[in-house]
């Protein structure tokens, strides 16, 4: 079964939930994204231990109203509802606004495989508030190659040196750390997904951010490393 099967995409517009036009872009993201795996361990099964709904919420989220918890904008976001176990809601939001829809929906989607990796590797009951909700973050030692991979990039001492001195002047708090393990998941996971698919929408989306005044993605040869060390990861689990 292929992951994109897991995932419902609807549209909020502020008032209500519907489908989403089959037509709209954000459909053939997550197809794409979703077709890259074919898990031989079923995703449902990591999922339902923990109390999940299935499937997860993909919206599509009106103009302006995907925020943080700092009332900054953001492009998208994904969210597991801790607050009412066994029911979890898990959702992903993907900002109208945001203009480069299959990136930045594959990057949530990065943040979903890697809340389902901590339910798999790490187990239901350490997902909690205290405790986070992804592998990486735990830098269980299944990921150690990858982190390993990421921290010698030249991205990842841009990005962690930045970061350093925007938390010393108070620009950002802590809890939106762009070098943190589990942002560095999910833009690998994006770019995993536009290396390996080839597929032309993504390879422009991922050339425009590869080019951002502060990068977050990796030049094409700095990323093959970090690339092998998550698909290595995948292909290990069988996902
Ligand atoms: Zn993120």
């Amino acid at each position: 079964m292929h992951f994109h099967t897991y995932f419902e995409i609807n549209e909020f517009t502020g008032q209500d939930v519907h489908a989403l036009q089959a037509a709209h872009p954000l459909h053939d993201a997550v197809r794409v994204a979703g077709r890259l795996h074919q898990p031989t361990v079923p995703l449902a099964q990591v999922q339902r231990p923990a109390g999940h709904v299935m499937p997860i919420d993909v919206l599509w989220w009106g103009p302006g109203l995907v925020q943080t918890s700092t009332l900054t904008t953001a492009n998208g976001m994904f969210e597991v509802d801790l607050a009412t176990p066994p029911q979890r809601a898990t959702m992903v939001k993907i900002s109208a606004s945001t203009p480069h829809i299959h990136m930045t929906a594959t990057h949530e989607l990065g943040h979903v495989m890697d809340h389902l990796l901590k339910v798999h590797l790490i187990g239901p009951a350490h997902v909690t508030t205290e405790q986070g909700l992804y592998a990486s973050e735990a830098l269980h030692s299944a990921l150690h190659p990858w982190w390993t991979a990421v921290q010698s990039t030249a991205v990842y001492q841009i990005l962690h040196a930045t970061q350093r001195n925007r938390v010393r002047f108070g620009e950002v708090s802590r809890g939106l750390t762009l070098d943190s393990p589990a942002e560095c998941f999910a833009c690998s996971f994006a770019q995993l997904v536009a290396t390996d698919t080839q597929n032309p929408t993504f390879l422009a989306e991922l050339q425009i951010l590869q080019k951002a005044r502060s990068p977050r993605y990796w030049s094409d040869a700095e990323f093959v490393p970090v690339g092998d060390a998550m698909r290595a990861l995948f292909t290990r689990l069988g996902w």
